[in-house]
């Protein structure tokens, strides 16, 4: 046996009184239950600790040196309103006032430190996930254990740890706080007001990762979320509880897609929370002033990890707000979340794991960075009723270099996802926007949860336009068509015109089945391609004063009857026969 296992089975008790036999009892059975037989005790008189007394166990050490101030942190730990009380608020002010110093833990050491990583030696039993204070109140969460040492990465300024500097267990997970107080608010990763109007109460604080609920306490999507833009809710359908990834180059319309399902929320009844990671702090406040404007950040939580924020703070930032989104679906409620955007996510992941030392695989991704995704997007939910019946709705962005979308990001996430709209470069410098690529976009169970008036109104628009695009090409090559081709053309270019949608003008649901009945009735046939806009607008402007019942019927029954198909019909082709006529005077 060296000196060293020697030391390391000893336990000494520094106290100013020694402990009487009861006392002496207590501390040999606490030892010999938590570390075993075999453990050397003994008595240290000192009188540096008044009131208290620390126990020495190999390198670990118990401190209740300060009588009062243990009973005085529990009492802290007890106020904190957290479910499970295994959860650690990111919040600094607050982990401040608990003086860790005093908690009861074993003590480590920094060994190295710098770019928001820090190794550690000498706490074993360190689990991954649990937060370590650091000196100063500095917050980190273990992320490797290997076997002499851990690493963390920090969530504060790494200014006043150095190496050599001591690190406490607080065996409890990291959490960020949640509420309704939220709502209307712009805050980072950590759950901090960053919009200068003044601190938040949370009403609890939820896990950064919590498990995904089960298979048990789900149901199936039946639901729609409405996203108010035309070709989404016809032809790729998103349900209360799906992720529907968005994926396209740069500045091809990603986020505008998001904030229109945001902004489109209003008055549904779905809560929205829009997360930015590795954006410029100047856009994401342009977003927050947007939802404002169209009062959607009365429903709206805004997460911003910026661009020049740390690494960790940028890999937190979804998981934050995915509690966030949690702690509104367990009351009943339904969220709609957005990630905006994952590829960024991913590169802050793989910083942090280069910097951990972790081996770059695919990518120089780490080899988890598929799981990392999973795990988030397997949040996404629709619970049973008995469970409250509320959702999560993802909508995560991923963005492509040249349309490639066999990088290994977009491949995973296409895979982990329920569905796919594809944006595109050209079609959105064609004009054609939302730059959305019908061929190839999908939703995979969205279509349960389309009305049945929707359902009706869309007949066959998908497979219309999937024989204009055929037929375009093929078109090329012909100086003159025959007849029905042309038609056929026309009418495929008249069906991508009216695809066209502006940003921030969302579409009711009433809106979308009058114009679907009215395209796929060929009305629109003989107007002019450059007039579609025009052509659309007054005649839901008609329908709107001249038939507001229809519009009421449709929403109140969510069904498309015969008769009431075959009058929007008839009112349309009436409209076109007007619009054309004054066209052409
Ligand atoms: P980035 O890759 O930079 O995040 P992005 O793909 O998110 O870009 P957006 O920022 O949403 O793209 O859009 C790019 C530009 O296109 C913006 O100026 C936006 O206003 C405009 N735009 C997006 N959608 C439409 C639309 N339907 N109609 C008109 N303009 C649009
Ligand atoms: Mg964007």
């Amino acid at each position: 046996m060296n000196s060293n296992d020697m030391k390391e089975k000893t336990a000494i008790l520094y106290s100013l009184e020694a402990p009487n036999e009861e006392q002496e009892r207590r501390f040999r059975n606490f030892i010999a239950t938590r570390y075993g037989e075999g453990y050397d005790f003994r008595w240290e008189k000192t009188d540096a600790f008044p009131g208290g007394f620390r126990l020495e166990v190999g390198k670990e050490i118990y401190d209740w040196s300060v009588g009062g101030r243990f009973q005085q942190l529990r009492d802290t730990l007890v106020k904190v309103p957290a479910k499970n009380g295994n959860i650690i608020p990111l919040i600094k002010e607050t982990i401040k006032s608990w003086t860790p110093e005093a908690l009861a833990q074993e003590v480590g050491v920094v060994t190295t430190i710098g770019d928001g990583i820090a190794t550690v030696e000498g706490l074993d039993n360190a689990t991954y996930g649990e937060i370590l204070v650091f000196k100063g109140g500095t917050r980190g969460m273990v992320q490797d254990i290997r076997d002499h040492e851990i690493s963390c990465i920090l969530f504060d300024d790494d200014k006043e740890v150095s190496e050599g500097s001591s690190v406490h267990r607080t065996a409890k997970t990291a959490g960020v706080p949640v509420g309704e107080n939220f709502l209307g608010r712009v805050v980072d990763p950590l759950g901090v007001p960053i919009d200068g109007k003044g601190d938040i109460k949370e009403a609890d604080y939820y896990p950064v990762e919590a498990p995904a609920p089960g298979i048990v306490k789900r149901q199936p999507v039946n639901t729609p979320l409405e996203t108010g833009i035309l070709s989404i809710d016809a032809m790729f359908p998103i349900g209360r509880g799906q992720r529907e990834l968005i994926i396209g180059d740069r500045q091809t319309g990603k986020t505008a897609i998001a904030l229109d399902a945001l902004i489109n929320q209003n008055g549904k009844d779905c809560i929205t929370i829009y997360v930015a990671i590795g954006q410029k702090t100047s856009s994401v406040v342009q977003l927050a002033n947007t939802l404002k404007k169209y009062d959607a950040l009365d429903h709206s939580i805004v997460v911003l990890a910026s661009a020049s924020d740390s690494a960790p703070l940028q890999y937190i930032a979804p998981y934050a707000g995915c509690a966030m989104a949690e702690y509104f679906m367990h009351q009943g409620k339904d969220v709609l979340i957005v990630y905006d955007d994952l590829s960024k996510h991913a590169v802050a992941y793989r910083t942090m794991s280069l910097l951990l030392g972790r081996s770059p695989g695919r990518e120089a991704f780490p080899g988890d960075v598929f799981y990392l995704h999973s795990r988030l997007l397997e949040m996404a939910a629709r619970m049973a009723d008995e469970y409250g019946g509320g959702s999560i709705t993802a909508l995560p962005i991923v963005e492509t270099q040249a349309g490639d979308v066999s990088a290994y990001i977009p491949t995973n996430l296409i895979s982990i996802t329920d569905g796919q709209i594809f944006l595109e470069n050209e079609l959105f410098f064609s004009g054609q926007r939302p730059a959305i690529n019908v061929g190839i976009s999908v939703s995979r169970v969205g279509g349960d949860a389309q009305t049945k008036a929707m359902k009706k109104a869309v007949g066959t628009l998908k497979l219309d336009l999937a024989q204009y695009r055929e037929m375009e090409v093929f078109s090329q090559f012909a100086s003159d068509l025959d007849e029905q081709t042309r038609k056929q053309l026309v009418y495929g270019q008249g069906l991508m015109r009216m695809l066209r949608q502006p940003q921030y003008h969302p579409y009711q649901q009433h809106e979308q089945v009058i114009i679907l009945v009215s395209a796929m009735a060929h009305v629109m046939l003989d107007v002019n391609v450059e007039d579609i806009d025009e052509f659309l607008k007054g005649l839901l402007e008609k329908f709107q004063l001249e038939y507001p019942e229809i519009g009421e019927e449709i929403d109140r029954e969510k069904v498309l009857s015969d008769e009431l198909k075959a009058k929007i019909v008839e009112v349309a082709e009436a409209y076109a026969k007007d619009f054309l006529k004054r066209k052409q005077a």
